[in-house]
């Protein structure tokens, strides 16, 4: 399968990300780079300027611009000759799904086929073919899973955003080692100690934030949240939010709830939860007898 990235306003942090998967020699014999950035390509970027044939896989990293010029060509003119050539366009990375942090209090920049949630219409005749991967970076194996999938043309579900499923589907808050301390409603979060869920006072946002972050790990062996920083939700198309490492607060309750419970049921189980204090979980589980 042929691939073509093109990189828009970026700080290259995906194409970096995609580097550190670790079997990426082995992967990289089922496909083609027709042009990556960092990676062995069979075409220069003057070439690709001036028009090649074959792309399948358009990825798009970066935020869009309709006044970027790239090179020497308005990067809006690459991405309709070759989205018109591939059979998918591949956003990596939050700013080319949604904006992202380079689209921050400007004016004409957002994500290739969103800014934030709201659809853009720049590049409408091409919405059908794309598949949008936020993260900030992304996670390499979203990446590599993706186009495995799409080489054994696989029909991808999406969600309302155009996130795979597969990966977006669930939230950062699955998996993560501190749901104990989530449900008994104890944040006695300290940095370097595992224990304490990070949502009532630190500002995780974990329970908002679709993302894969604590089923596949990162390197194979860790996660923010895992590692004691709250998630920041860097794969929605909010982010980045004002606030981060403090939990936004009314009246004492969090501002942001857990995705899809209401306010009332948060509040029945928080009182059922606070009815008990377990001592276990007030002090490092290691200095238990
Ligand atoms: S630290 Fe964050 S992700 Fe982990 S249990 Fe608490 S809210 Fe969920
Ligand atoms: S844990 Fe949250 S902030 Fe960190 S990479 Fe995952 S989704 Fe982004």
């Amino acid at each position: 399968m042929r691939l073509l990235w093109l990189s828009a306003l970026t700080c290259n942090g995906n194409a970096h990300s995609l580097l550190n998967y670790p079997n990426l020699r082995n992967w990289q014999k089922d496909f083609e780079w027709l042009y990556h950035p960092l990676l062995p390509s069979r075409y220069t970027f003057k070439e690709i300027e001036e028009g090649i044939e074959g792309c399948e896989v358009l990825i798009v990293e970066g935020t869009f611009s309709e006044e970027l010029v790239k090179y020497r060509q308005p990067f809006k003119a690459l991405v309709e000759r070759y989205g018109a050539q591939a059979r998918h366009i591949v956003t990596v990375g939050t700013c080319a799904a949604f904006g992202g942090i380079f689209a921050q209090g400007e004016e004409g920049r957002s994500g290739l086929f969103f800014r934030g949630e709201e659809p853009t219409e720049t590049f409408e005749a091409l919405r059908s073919k794309s598949i949008n991967l936020p993260g900030c970076p992304i996670q390499p194996e979203v990446l590599v899973g993706t186009l495995a999938l799409l080489k054994a043309g696989e029909t991808l579900p999406l969600d309302r955003l155009r996130r795979p499923k597969y990966y977006y589907a669930y939230t950062v808050h699955n998996g993560c080692t501190r749901n104990e301390y989530f449900e008994y409603k104890i944040d006695e979060h300290r940095f370097g100690s595992l224990e304490g869920c990070m949502f009532y006072e630190h500002g995780c946002q974990g329970t908002f934030t679709h993302g894969s972050c604590n089923k596949i790990l990162w390197n194979g062996l860790n996660s923010k949240t895992r590692n004691g920083q709250p998630c920041m939700g860097c794969t929605e198309p909010d982010f980045p939010r004002m606030g981060l490492w403090t939990t936004q607060k009314h009246m004492g309750i969090p501002a942001r709830l857990p995705v899809g419970v209401p306010r009332r049921a948060y509040l029945s189980l928080a009182g059922i939860a606070k009815a008990f204090r377990i001592e276990r979980f007030y002090k490092p589980l290691m200095e238990e007898e």
